[in-house]
């Protein structure tokens, strides 16, 4: 598989463009190369654009890849065709195709409410009994996390899946990448949730017409405030000329 995949920029930051993202960090692997994962929305560009750090962490991430339905659109207007590929789903897909290089994968799950990961990981170990799942809840005290940083180090697991919303699953990705740095390392927002079954992703209609954050704002209205990000970027994208 090729190494290297097209860039193109989305509002000054970079989308990686690929018919075969899991193939592709697989493959990185396979060679010893850590990636760290970046799965781009809209608002996560708007939140950039005023947090230097979160921009330069995206501008330096290993793959980011258009999570959300206005990266699919920005890069319709500039005439390139993509389809969106949301974080879970690559989450999922490097999940089932780990085993292919691994017979036998270590994996872990920081994030989510306490619970939240060991309910996700017995999904997964129902599906794929040979990948061996730790995980770590993420309210953790100092004591807590200098463990939890110990025990990525002993480990080094193939997948490191960090779910604690944006920005703080990129910042602490990029802090701590070191500690791993042969693994892929995604930031997954609430997918231990949704694979939990404590929260649900939208019906396939939703995520088919790009409308996955409507279904969300009905399911979490308090979400509104942060969703008003994505006017301003739909009003930026059709002005922008990259
Ligand atoms: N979370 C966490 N620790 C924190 C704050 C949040 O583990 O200190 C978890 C929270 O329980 C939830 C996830 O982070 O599982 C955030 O999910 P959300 O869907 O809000 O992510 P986003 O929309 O930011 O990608």
């Amino acid at each position: 598989m090729n190494t290297t995949v097209q860039v193109f920029p989305v509002l000054g930051l970079p989308v990686h463009l690929s018919d075969n993202y899991p193939g592709y960090l697989l493959s990185r692997l396979n060679q010893g190369l850590g990636s760290h994962v970046v799965t781009l929305n809209a608002e996560m560009c708007m939140q950039a654009e005023k947090t230097s750090r979160l921009a330069n962490i995206i501008n330096s991430a290993d793959l980011v890849i258009p999570d959300g339905a206005g990266i699919v659109f920005y890069l319709r207007l500039k005439g390139k065709k993509i389809k969106r590929f949301p974080g879970i789903e690559l989450a999922e897909s490097l999940l089932s195709q780990i085993t292919t290089f691994y017979p036998s994968p270590s994996v872990f799950f920081f994030g989510g409410a306490p619970g939240v990961g060991i309910a996700a990981s017995e999904t997964w170990h129902h599906k794929i009994p040979e990948v061996a799942i730790v995980c770590q809840h993420g309210y953790l005290s100092g004591d807590e996390e200098t463990q939890l940083k110990e025990t990525l180090k002993q480990l080094q697991p193939q997948l490191i899946f960090v779910g604690l919303g944006v920005p703080r699953q990129e910042f602490w990705i990029a802090e701590n990448k070191h500690l791993c740095p042969h693994s892929i390392w995604v930031g997954v927002g609430g997918s231990f949730d949704i694979w939990a079954g404590t929260k649900e992703r939208a019906p396939a209609w939703f995520c088919d017409n790009n409308l996955e954050w409507l279904y969300r704002l009905y399911q979490e209205p308090w979400r509104w405030r942060r969703m008003l990000a994505l006017p301003q970027f739909a009003w930026k994208a059709i002005w922008h000329r990259a």
